[in-house]
């Protein structure tokens, strides 16, 4: 931790930045109006991954289903990924359900302020818990999210990928020594809020930075040196057919199994690769007669790219198999009918056949 361990110093960089926040920092966010445990919990799940541009709204129309965790735990898990639909990374919704549903049974609906504690809950980790005991219960925890882990790597002159554990533990063990036993609500907000305007991940604003002056990365010249990048590395592709399957003004979906890529919602049957797509299109009780391919998509998830090739099939009768056991499928009117949640993708092949989808926030 090098010169950080000089409780002076941290007393500067504490004083100096939360005199920022107060003056420059963010402050009327809408998980911050009011910032209670549960508003919070639920941003810091939807940042994950996400801009704070594309949460707002969905923030916002979460929160008017869901006002309190009570809501959240007896709501149909449909429902709320119904609601997260383009948002992506769908298990971050699942996991909040099945938590709130915890939290309302073992905490009587309250979040617990214990970091231990909130680990336990599905889909918490350190930073997520440390967020919700500062932000949300005003009580001084470390937080390390992608912004903190910028700030401190500059700071202190960090070297190495914060993705390798031993890099991510002398972040930790700076943050933790940062911490103030008061205000660590503006104090957290403040390193999450210096991230996200000023120390900024290309051209950090170092002459608008409140901690300029003791910064070991802008001493070195080259900020943006810091943190190191992670290793370059290829993403394997996966190929996946999917079958769009029209009948009429009517479209077949299928459910999608409730874990892997996508799980519980609603998207085009996919054909295996060994598979002949008429055969596969009979299993699910529809002869078809293909009517051409549609362009393809591709899809980055963390560790592979799907490359999505859709091809149209008209249905031209029923086939004796109706369906496939242990599969939900149905037909919808799309522009007619509500859809149910589709990944952000589907949303997009179905735009590419004409469909009137409307364009939601990128997602996975
Ligand atoms: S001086 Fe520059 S690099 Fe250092 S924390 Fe401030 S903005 Fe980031």
């Amino acid at each position: 931790m090098g010169g950080w361990a000089s409780a002076e110093r941290r007393r500067a960089l504490r004083e100096q930045l939360v005199a920022w926040q107060r003056q420059h920092g963010r402050n009327d966010l809408p998980w911050q109006r009011p910032a209670t445990p549960y508003r919070v919990w639920i941003s810091e799940v939807m940042l994950q991954q996400t801009r704070v541009e594309t949460v707002v709204p969905y923030f916002e129309r979460f929160m008017g289903h869901y006002p309190q965790v009570a809501d959240l735990a007896r709501a149909e898990l449909d429902d709320v990924l119904g609601l997260w639909a383009g948002l992506g990374y769908y298990a971050r919704a699942r996991n909040l359900h099945a938590a709130a549903q915890r939290i309302q049974i073992e905490w009587g609906g309250e979040l617990p302020e214990e970091l231990e504690a909130l680990q336990a809950l599905p889909g918490i980790g350190p930073s997520t818990a440390g967020a919700i005991r500062s932000l949300g219960h005003g009580l001084p925890a470390p937080i390390l999210d992608g912004n903190v882990k910028r700030v401190l790597a500059r700071i202190a002159g960090i070297e190495g990928w914060p993705g390798r554990s031993p890099v991510a533990r002398e972040l930790w063990a700076l943050s933790a020594a940062l911490v103030p036993e008061e205000d660590c609500r503006r104090f957290n907000q403040g390193l999450m809020d210096l991230g996200a305007l000023v120390c900024t991940p290309r051209e950090p604003a170092c002459l608008l930075c409140p901690l300029a002056s003791i910064c070991t990365a802008r001493a070195t010249g080259t900020p943006e040196a810091y943190p190191t990048p992670r290793p370059a590395r290829q993403r394997p592709r996966r190929p996946v057919r999917l079958l769009l399957i029209e009948h009429a003004d009517t479209l077949l979906l299928e459910r999608r199994p409730a874990s892997g890529i996508w799980g519980g919602l609603w998207s085009l049957p996919e054909c295996p690769p060994e598979q002949d797509p008429l055969t596969r299109a009979q299993a699910l009780g529809a002869h078809c007669v293909p009517t051409g391919e549609l362009p393809q998509r591709h899809h980055a998830l963390t560790h592979f790219e799907l490359v999505l090739q859709p091809m149209r099939l008209q249905w031209s009768a029923a086939a004796t198999a109706v369906g496939e056991p242990g599969r939900q499928q149905d037909w919808f009117r799309p522009g007619q009918e509500a859809l149910p949640g589709l990944p952000a993708p589907i949303r997009r092949i179905l735009r590419d056949a004409g469909y009137p989808i409307e364009e939601g926030p990128r997602g996975p």
